[in-house]
């Protein structure tokens, strides 16, 4: 159904976020909002925020004095722009960002999109609305399935959130606080969500969640089903050749977890497993309940249920107390372990969590200078990774046409992007393809003669 009025949302932070975004845009569809990527003209402006870091915070308050700019200009037009505030930052400052930023008219937190039709219905009205419970219904009974069309626009990857919230509390960490208590979904939701993703053409699903292999969801039986559990019945999912899933905690690697990347073919061999430090004293202080030993040991279980396996992971420099031996133990890690990549940041106190109110805080010049020395270690690691791909055939799954004509652009099952002269009628296919080349953040390579695993790709998927 076409609508009559435009919802413009933008994404902030994690993957978890980019799902979350398009949940609220199928919720919104059969309102009559159409979702649109231009934020000048739209009826409404959805800014799905992310609290991890400082900045992204930031990021979201200069963006509301700019769309606080946008609404007067359309007001002096006659036309009336709502402006909502939905993410982590509506959870954790709710009431705030309504004092701190004129002109928002809604603040909700990821616990209540289900009920945007309502909260929208009554901002329409005048009302100013926060809404930052933690409702007792599960949003995902009530949030509207992504229609045939909208899921084909998406491409043929899709993240699908199986679990959400964290009970580790780390003690840098706000997702205990702005998420919630760790919850999984019943995996019959789960399972029908991915027959409907691959109904329309996806190939490759994510399973996404703030600690997602902490995932217990209750399965068709009545008990609580594992990640690995799950990952196995997904794999039979008609349609669906490749399977992740993104963020993990060290500590809840378990069994069958191992056993699915042992197991499954579908399941890449590319694994996010952040580790955050190298050094105990600093895992002891960060609350992480593993010390590098444990690390190691997963990580040597993990190889040895897969050995193709390659490993990518989150660093913070500079956490409170750290010294000088603590930030060499981490960058030893990083030789030890051999990442093919990592996400490195300097911490950053966020109010209301335990480290923000511990004394020894680092100096920034020598949070910047180590992280500058991780930053060098990382990318010595990540160049050595792409060039050992050269001259190796992967199975590529290509997503969306090249920048060139004649040239389309896939993923290859360690998720780099690789540029193969190939028909855009690829586009949703599997294809051996033979690295030829690196460049910066991408591999370049040709088609192996042999074609695998052709799947039944509508004409109008991908791009
Ligand atoms: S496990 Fe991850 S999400 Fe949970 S508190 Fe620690 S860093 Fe935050």
């Amino acid at each position: 159904m076409s609508g009559s009025r435009k919802v413009h949302i933008k994404s902030f932070g994690c993957q978890m976020n980019v799902y979350d975004s398009h949940r609220m845009a199928d919720t919104l569809a059969p309102e009559g909002f159409d979702e649109t990527a231009a934020i000048e003209g739209a009826d409404l402006v959805i800014l799905n925020t992310c609290h991890i870091r400082e900045k992204a915070a930031d990021k979201v308050y200069s963006e509301l004095g700019r769309l606080r700019v946008l609404k007067d200009e359309a007001a002096s037009e006659g036309r009336r722009v709502l402006v909502a505030v939905a993410g982590c930052v509506a959870q954790a400052e709710g009431k705030e960002i309504i004092h701190r930023a004129k002109g928002v008219d809604l603040v909700v937190g990821p616990q209540s999109y289900h009920r945007l039709p309502d909260l929208i219905a009554r901002a329409e009205l005048g009302e100013t609305v926060i809404d930052t419970e933690f409702p007792a219904e599960d949003k995902f009974d009530v949030l509207k399935a992504p229609s045939r069309q909208a899921i084909r626009a998406r491409g043929v990857t899709a993240f699908v959130t199986v679990q959400e919230g964290c009970d580790k509390f780390c003690t840098f960490c706000v997702v205990p606080y702005t998420r919630g208590a760790e919850s999984s979904r019943p995996v019959a939701g789960i399972i029908a969500e991915v027959e409907r993703l691959a109904d329309a053409g996806v190939r490759e699903v994510t399973l996404i969640g703030q600690n997602v292999n902490a995932y217990h969801g209750e399965g068709p039986d009545g008990r609580p089903w594992t990640l690995g559990r799950l990952l196995h019945r997904l794999a039979e999912v008609p349609g669906i050749a490749r399977l992740r899933y993104t963020t993990s905690h060290p500590g809840d690697m378990e069994e069958s977890l191992i056993a699915a990347h042992r197991d499954l073919p579908a399941l890449m061999p590319f694994l996010h497993l952040p580790v955050q430090s190298g050094s105990d004293r600093m895992l002891a202080a960060m609350n992480r309940r593993h010390t590098r030993a444990d690390y190691l040991a997963i990580i040597a279980r993990v190889r040895d249920a897969r050995p193709d396996i390659a490993f990518t992971s989150d660093f913070i420099v500079g956490f409170p107390g750290e010294a000088e031996d603590d930030f060499r133990a981490t960058l030893s890690l990083v030789d030890e372990v051999g990442y093919a990549s990592a996400f490195t940041f300097k911490y950053s106190a966020r109010p209301g969590t335990p480290a923000a109110e511990l004394a020894e805080q680092v100096p920034d010049e020598v949070k910047s200078e180590r992280l500058q020395r991780l930053q060098g270690a990382v990318d010595r690691h990540y160049a050595a990774f792409r060039a050992s791909c050269v001259g190796r055939t992967f199975e590529v799954l290509f997503e969306r046409a090249g920048r060139h004509p004649g040239q389309v652009v896939g993923r290859s099952p360690y998720l780099l992007p690789v540029q193969v002269a190939a028909p855009a009628s690829m586009i949703g296919e599997i294809a051996a393809v033979k690295i030829t080349g690196v460049g910066p953040n991408s591999l370049f390579g040709a088609l192996a003669n042999e074609r695998v695993r052709a799947g039944p790709v509508p004409a109008d998927a991908g791009g």
